[in-house]
C-alpha cells in the first residue's frame, strides 16, 4: 500500500516526476516503486523489498544488474576518454573497433553502421535514410512507410507512426503515409478453419494487394519485428518472412529487421532474422547492444542499401543526420565488452540452454482457464489472459486483468509487464533454473489470487 506521508519516496516521485507509459490509477493507488540497486536479476526498493525482474529492465538488461566486467568497460573509457560524437572526421578508436565488430556479427557479409541513443532514434534514422536514398535516386514519391497493427518501433513522431498501437492516436498519429497491415498472430487472427500456411499467405496477399493499392512507387520501406515484443511477445506464423520477402523484392522496398529486443540473444540466435531464416536489408539494434548499460541504438546497412547510401551521400557530399552522442566512446565500449559477455562469456548459450525449461513451465500454465495462449520464442514469452477459453472472449478491457496480475506479483517480488491482455516475460540471459522457479511459482500464486 502506498505511504501517504508527505516525505515517503512514493509521495516525492509523484510530486516532480511525469509519468510515461504508467497506469496511473495503479500509482493512485499504489505509489511508485521507487529502486536503489540491484544485484543479478533482483532489484532493490527504498523498502528494502527485494523483486525478481523478470521484464529484463525494459527486455535490455540482459547481464542482470550487477555485471562487473560491464561497469569496468564503462569505467575505464570513463576515465580515458568520457565522450565525443562521431561526426566532421572525426570518431573515438572505440566507435571504429565497435562497428567491426557489429558488422562482424551481423548476417551481412559487408556493411556499415550508424550509431544513434535509442531504438527510436535508430528507426527515424533508418526512414531518413531511405528518404535520402530514394530521393537521391530520382524517386522523391517513395515515402511511404509499411509495418504491421500492433507492431512498437519507438516514441518519436516517426517510429511512433511506424508503431501500430491504437493509443498513438491521442498525438494524432500515425502521420499520413505509415501505413499497418494485420498483425501476424495466428491464434488471434487467423479465420476459422484457417491453417497457419494458408493464414501465412493471406498475409502475404495482403502485402502485395497494399503496395499495388498504393503504388509500388511510393513505398520507400518495410519495418518489421522478427518476434513482436511489446505487441505481447507475436513470434511470426510458418513461413511468414519467406512468403513476404519476395514479394518486397518483387517492387523494389528494402527490409528493415527491427532488432531492438530479438537481436544480440534474445530469441536463443544472434538475430531474430536469423531465428527466422531470412536475411534483411538492414538492421535496427538497440537494448542488448549495450545489455542496458548505456543508452544506444544503431543501423546496421546491409551492402546493398550502404552501396546505395554511399553513393547518395557523395552525390551532395554528406549525409545530413546525426545526434550529439551518436557513436559515444563510452557507449561503444560498453557494447563491446556487451556483445563480448552475451555471445563468448555464456550468455547467449544460457539462452539456449534454458528455453526448453522456460517453455515447459509456460505450457503447463495452459491448464489454467483462464490462460488462453502461451507463446515465445526463446527467452521472451507471452501469456494471454481470457475469460472464456473456448471463444477466446477477452476480459472487459475496463477490468485490466494483467495489470491485477502484475500488481499482484509486485506484491509477491516479481516484476513481470501486463501488454494488454498478456503477461509478458522477458528474463535476464544469467537466470538458472532456480530462477525459473521462483519466477513462476510466484506468477501462479499471484494467478491464484486473481482468477
Ligand atoms: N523497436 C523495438 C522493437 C522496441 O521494442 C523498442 C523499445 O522497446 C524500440 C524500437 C524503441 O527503442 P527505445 O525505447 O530505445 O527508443
Amino acid at each position: 500500500m502506498k505511504d501517504q506521508s508527505p516525505n515517503s519516496w512514493e509521495a516525492r516521485a509523484d510530486a516532480h516526476s511525469f509519468y510515461g507509459f504508467t497506469d496511473l490509477p495503479t500509482i493512485e493507488n499504489r505509489g511508485a516503486t521507487v529502486l536503489t540497486h540491484g544485484r543479478g536479476p533482483y532489484v532493490f526498493d527504498v523498502h528494502g523489498r527485494q523483486f525478481l525482474d523478470a521484464n529484463s529492465g525494459l527486455w535490455n538488461m540482459v547481464a542482470g544488474f550487477d555485471h562487473a566486467g560491464l561497469a569496468q568497460a564503462a569505467k575505464d573509457q570513463y576515465d580515458r576518454f568520457p565522450g565525443y560524437h562521431a561526426f566532421f572526421g572525426r570518431m573515438s578508436d572505440q566507435t571504429v573497433m565497435l562497428s567491426e565488430k557489429l558488422v562482424e556479427v551481423s548476417p551481412f557479409e559487408s556493411g556499415k553502421v550508424f550509431y544513434t541513443n535509442s531504438g527510436s532514434e535508430a528507426n527515424d534514422t533508418m526512414v531518413k535514410m531511405l528518404w535520402f536514398l530514394h530521393g537521391s535516386e530520382g524517386h522523391d514519391q517513395r515515402r511511404k512507410i509499411i509495418t504491421r497493427k500492433n507492431a512498437y518501433h519507438g516514441v518519436t513522431a516517426v517510429s511512433a507512426s511506424m508503431t501500430g498501437k491504437p493509443y498513438n492516436s491521442v498525438f494524432g498519429l500515425p502521420l499520413p503515409g505509415f501505413l499497418h497491415l494485420t498483425c501476424p498472430h495466428y491464434w488471434r487472427e487467423g479465420q476459422p478453419g484457417e491453417t497457419e500456411a494458408q493464414f501465412t499467405a493471406r498475409l502475404a496477399a495482403e502485402l502485395e494487394e497494399m503496395i499495388l493499392r498504393e503504388g509500388a512507387d511510393t513505398i520507400a520501406g518495410f519495418f518489421a519485428e522478427p518476434v513482436l515484443g511489446a505487441g505481447g511477445v507475436i513470434p511470426p506464423p510458418e513461413g511468414y518472412f519467406q512468403a513476404l520477402q519476395p514479394i518486397l523484392q518483387k517492387y523494389g522496398i528494402p527490409l528493415i529487421s527491427d532488432e531492438v529486443i530479438c537481436g544480440f540473444g534474445r530469441t536463443g540466435h544472434t538475430w531474430g532474422c536469423e531465428a527466422y531464416g531470412f536475411v534483411p536489408d538492414a538492421i535496427i539494434s538497440s537494448k542488448n547492444l549495450t545489455a542496458g548499460y548505456f543508452p544506444m541504438g544503431a543501423v546496421i546497412l546491409g551492402p546493398q542499401l550502404t552501396q546505395r547510401l554511399q553513393a547518395a551521400s557523395e552525390a551532395i557530399e554528406e549525409f545530413p543526420h546525426g545526434f550529439t552522442a551518436s557513436g559515444h566512446p563510452v557507449g561503444s565500449a560498453i557494447a563491446l565488452k556487451a556483445i563480448d559477455v552475451i555471445m563468448n562469456e555464456g550468455l547467449a548459450e544460457n539462452v539456449r540452454r534454458l528455453t526448453p525449461y522456460f517453455e515447459a513451465h509456460m505450457q503447463r500454465l495452459l491448464e489454467n482457464p483462464n490462460i488462453g495462449e502461451a507463446r515465445g520464442k526463446g527467452l521472451m514469452g507471452a501469456l494471454e489472459a481470457v475469460q472464456d477459453k473456448g471463444s477466446k472472449t477477452p476480459f472487459a478491457a475496463e477490468l485490466s486483468v494483467s495489470e491485477r496480475i502484475a500488481n499482484t506479483c509486485t506484491d509477491h517480488g516479481l516484476i513481470c509487464r501486463p501488454l494488454g491482455q498478456s503477461i509478458v516475460l522477458c528474463p535476464a540471459f544469467i537466470f538458472t533454473e532456480s530462477h525459473i522457479d521462483e519466477m513462476f511459482e510466484k506468477l501462479e500464486a499471484a494467478l491464484k489470487q486473481v482468477f
